[in-house]
């Protein structure tokens, strides 16, 4: 391992695997990334693959959209099969609320260019026919969402940040931070110490931890959000389908598998990723609620990751006041994968300056002080 570089990123997850790779292709690449387990140990290798572009607020809408187009390319750039499959997003709402709600983010989405429409339940039989819409009083949806295989867009990445000359220390655990008045002196490991002046917290779920070792407090909460996954079945489903009111969301995945979770309105913030009876239960019901011809098919697997939850919904983005050169990316709840592409594209031109986006400043640590940030309303799970 070195023992010293220009930037080290603490995570190896997809949010910084994803910025080591563009600061890479952009010719920096005195990178170390340290990692606790192996690639896709963390949330990165455990979440559901959903990719959406149907939000709540603007920003949301307009990262996701711009990491769609990332994503159609990223097989081919890295030469590892993603599995990108666009079959869109089916909102279900059931209440007046929801259905407002969802009025309101297709007017959004719309402005900013998503063809997100509102389908009657009906036409939402059309879609996935044998869905259960009794009670639905209307639908969104949006066709250019879709689901992929998170793992090899994790090792493609990786790959490639590898190629271009990043380090990647896999089974190497941050143990603490060494800080000299307001710099950052070393990074230290159970593998020994890299000095550094400038650190990527992107430790998802256990960056709350990373924080404090540099002596900053964040915000974020790690929640357990579990998961599973059935036996492989012919393709049938085509929309991932998510229903507001209890936030159950599922959707079939390329290799045939129905693969899906549930919001517990019950689980508390946690470090376990223990798999519940409680889950299985919950999610079987919610599925044969709104498929009833799942109720013959087998489920294979459950598991779980941590949801590393801001309270706004939104990402903690960009410097803090105590500390110089201690950037955040952390804090994307149940949907940092799919904002993985753009949000390392962008940090990168911004660590290099090379620009300067907006989300760095607005959505930093300072906005809990200022309350200046829209609340994200559409977060399921
Ligand atoms: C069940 C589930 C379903 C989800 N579904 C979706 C979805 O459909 N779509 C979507 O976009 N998102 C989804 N998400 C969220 C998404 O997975 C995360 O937002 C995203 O993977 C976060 O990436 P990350 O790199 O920030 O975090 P992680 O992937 O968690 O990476 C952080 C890494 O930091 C490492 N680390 C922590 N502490 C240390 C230390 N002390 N030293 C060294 N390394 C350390 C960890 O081992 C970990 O690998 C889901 C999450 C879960 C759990």
């Amino acid at each position: 391992m070195k023992d010293r570089a220009d930037l080290v990123i603490i995570g190896g997850g997809v949010i910084g695997l994803s910025l080591a790779y563009h600061l890479a292709k952009m010719g920096f690449s005195d990178i170390v990334i340290l990692e606790q387990g192996y690639l896709c140990f963390g949330a990165s290798g455990r979440n559901g693959g959903g990719v959406r572009q149907q939000w709540s607020t603007e920003d949301h809408i307009e990262l996701s959209r711009q990491s769609v187009a990332m994503f159609r390319n990223l097989s081919r750039e890295t030469g590892y099969n993603i599995w990108f499959r666009q079959g869109g997003y089916l909102f279900l709402a059931r209440n007046a609320e929801m259905a407002a709600q969802l009025e309101q983010n297709v007017k959004l989405q719309n402005r900013v260019g998503i063809p997100t429409r509102l389908l009657s339940p009906a036409e939402a039989q059309g879609l996935v026919p044998g869905l259960n819409t009794q009670g639905v009083e209307v639908c969104s949806y949006n066709g250019s969402d879709g689901v992929l295989f998170p793992w090899p867009a994790v090792w493609g990445m990786a790959e490639m940040a590898k190629q271009l000359g990043v380090e990647i220390n896999t089974f190497t655990r941050v143990t603490d931070i060494d800080i000299k008045g307001r710099t950052i002196a070393k990074v230290l490991t159970d593998r020994g110490a890299v000095a550094t002046q400038r650190v990527v917290n992107a430790a998802g779920g256990w960056s709350w931890q990373i924080a404090r070792m540099a002596g900053c407090e964040l915000p974020n909460k790690p929640y357990r959000h579990e998961i599973l996954v059935s036996e492989p079945l012919r393709p049938f489903l085509h929309p991932m389908v998510s229903d507001l009111s209890d936030g159950t969301y599922f959707s079939q995945t390329m290799r045939g598998e129905i693969c899906g979770g549930i919001s517990d309105p019950e689980e508390g913030s946690s470090m376990s990723t223990s798999s519940s009876f409680r889950f299985l239960n919950r999610m079987c019901q919610s599925m044969i609620h709104l498929l009833p011809t799942l109720a013959g098919v087998k489920i294979l697997r459950q598991w779980a990751g941590y949801y590393d939850v801001t309270p706004d919904g939104n990402p903690i983005l960009g410097k803090v006041n105590e500390v110089d050169g201690f950037i955040q990316l952390n804090g994307f709840g149940g949907h940092g994968f799919m904002l993985a592409p753009i949000v390392g594209k962008l940090a990168a031109e911004w660590v290099l300056r090379k620009s300067e986006h907006p989300i760095f400043s607005k959505y930093n640590l300072n906005r809990f002080k200022s309350g200046e940030v829209k609340k994200e309303s559409l977060v399921i799970g």
